[in-house]
């Protein structure tokens, strides 16, 4: 059974899952594959996570935000906000 290293945002490590080759069949075809309901603390309700790839960053899990039901990956999210930092202490010199 092929197994994938997914990064855990919220565990901020990577985890091992396990797919069969069919199930990574249709994730491929679907691009994301439900895997488990979650809920944080500060959230009044448990939210469908999903595993997704990034084309830079690799296997993922998010759950799907805004109108679109988009998945974002966590790292490229972090990249944009430390890029914006960075043209905001630009801005400041
Ligand atoms: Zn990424």
């Amino acid at each position: 059974m092929p197994r994938i290293a997914v990064y855990d945002y919220l565990a901020h490590r990577e985890i091992t899952v396990s797919l069969s080759r069919w199930q990574m069949f249709k994730f491929k075809i679907a691009g994301r594959r439900f895997f488990a309901m979650r809920k944080e603390e500060d959230w009044s309700a448990a939210m469908p996570f999903y595993l997704a790839k990034c084309i830079r960053h690799g296997y993922y899990l998010d759950y799907p935000k805004g109108g679109k039901e988009r998945l974002t990956c966590h790292k490229c999210f972090q990249e944009e906000v430390e890029k914006a930092r960075n043209k905001r202490l630009k801005a400041k010199k």
